[in-house]
């Protein structure tokens, strides 16, 4: 990945008077980490940085306007919001735009074709208790660590994301200047779906009970999330109180369920939401199954464009309909 590009298409985007911030990545403080960040200005590009360490999802940001830094007086009446966006965010905004979640004219897109990103979990495991600022670049199928004064060669397959090595639409979808060539899609599939559907719903039915044993309720999962942007989550509701707050197996069933049936046909399989969980709970297992389903039932992709409706939120005289008893 060139940086330079990324740093010249921030630059032009940032020096047009209608772009009031760009969000983008900069380095962390603190190990492993990368921190989103917002830029107003041509000179903050510098810090601007883009690696195989930018795994948090920058699209969630775009719903959350009205608690977004004010851009500098110059730039108080410009509309648009410039961002990074790699394949997976792409597909984010294209379905944000299709459910009119946020308008086309208040954005800027730098779209980042994308090789994938590390799991900083697996990336921890490996080096544990690292708390200098490292740095990580793609070399030849290997990522090069830099850690202090010591470098180190891990393979690619070892710490990329779950998500990443069954991407299908790494290079973005939408965008309004591309910063760097196409890469190669990989080849995805959903044989680990197949595989999981064959095991007995009981067994299946045991494996997420005792998943959601464990779940704390945090919402890091539904907050990370960039299609998960209601001003009032059901969730949130005390009037009337749809889930209750209370941390047992029974209520947080409920709220996964219903929170996967909320992103059905809407999911666009980013990882953010199985990445924040503290508790290490497999929720892209959930999340593809019910991508898998969505595609077998309706061929039906999320984000693949910004005009296509769900099929959950639409009617179709020819639908299937063997599923109503
Ligand atoms: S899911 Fe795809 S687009 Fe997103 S970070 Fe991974 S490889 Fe890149
Ligand atoms: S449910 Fe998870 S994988 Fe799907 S869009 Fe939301 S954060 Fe991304
Ligand atoms: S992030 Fe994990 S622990 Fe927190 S609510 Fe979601 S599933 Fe539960």
């Amino acid at each position: 990945m060139n940086i330079q590009k990324i740093r010249d298409e921030a630059s032009r985007a940032l020096g047009r008077k209608d772009v009031k911030y760009l969000i983008g990545y900069q380095k962390g403080s603190y190990g492993f980490r990368v921190s989103p960040a917002f830029f107003q200005t041509k000179e903050e590009v510098e810090r601007l940085i883009f690696s195989p360490l930018c795994q948090v999802s920058l699209a969630p940001y775009l719903t959350l306007e009205e608690v977004l830094p004010l851009p500098g007086e110059e730039k108080q009446k410009a509309s648009k919001v410039a961002l990074l966006a790699r394949g997976c965010d792409s597909r984010a905004i294209n379905q944000l735009l299709a459910e009119k979640g946020i308008p086309r004219d208040r954005l800027y897109i730098i779209g980042i074709p994308c090789e994938g990103v590390i799991d900083r979990r697996k990336i921890e495991a490996r080096f544990p208790s690292v708390t200098e600022p490292a740095e990580v670049r793609e070399e030849n199928g290997k990522y090069i660590i830099a850690i202090g004064d010591q470098s180190h060669e891990i393979s690619k397959e070892e710490l990329l994301a779950d998500a990443c090595k069954v991407c299908r639409y790494p290079n973005p979808l939408i965008y309004d200047k591309l910063a760097g060539d196409k890469v190669a899609p990989r080849q995805a599939n959903y044989d680990d779906i197949t595989s999981w559907e064959e095991k007995p719903l009981e067994e299946r039915l045991q494996f997420w009970l005792d998943q959601f044993s464990r779940c704390i309720r945090c919402y890091a999962c539904r907050n990370a999330c960039p299609l998960c942007y209601s001003n009032v989550c059901i969730l949130d509701r005390l009037d009337p109180q749809w889930v209750k707050r209370s941390n047992d197996t029974s209520e947080n069933l409920m709220f996964h369920v219903s929170r996967a049936f909320h992103l059905a046909g809407r999911c666009v399989s980013c990882g953010e939401c199985e990445r924040a969980c503290p508790m290490d709970i497999p929720l892209m297992k959930l999340n593809r199954k019910l991508e898998k389903d969505v595609n077998d039932l309706f061929s039906y992709e999320a984000g693949k464009d910004a005009e296509s409706k769900s099929p959950m939120t639409t009617f179709h005289v020819e639908d299937r309909e063997d599923f109503i008893l």
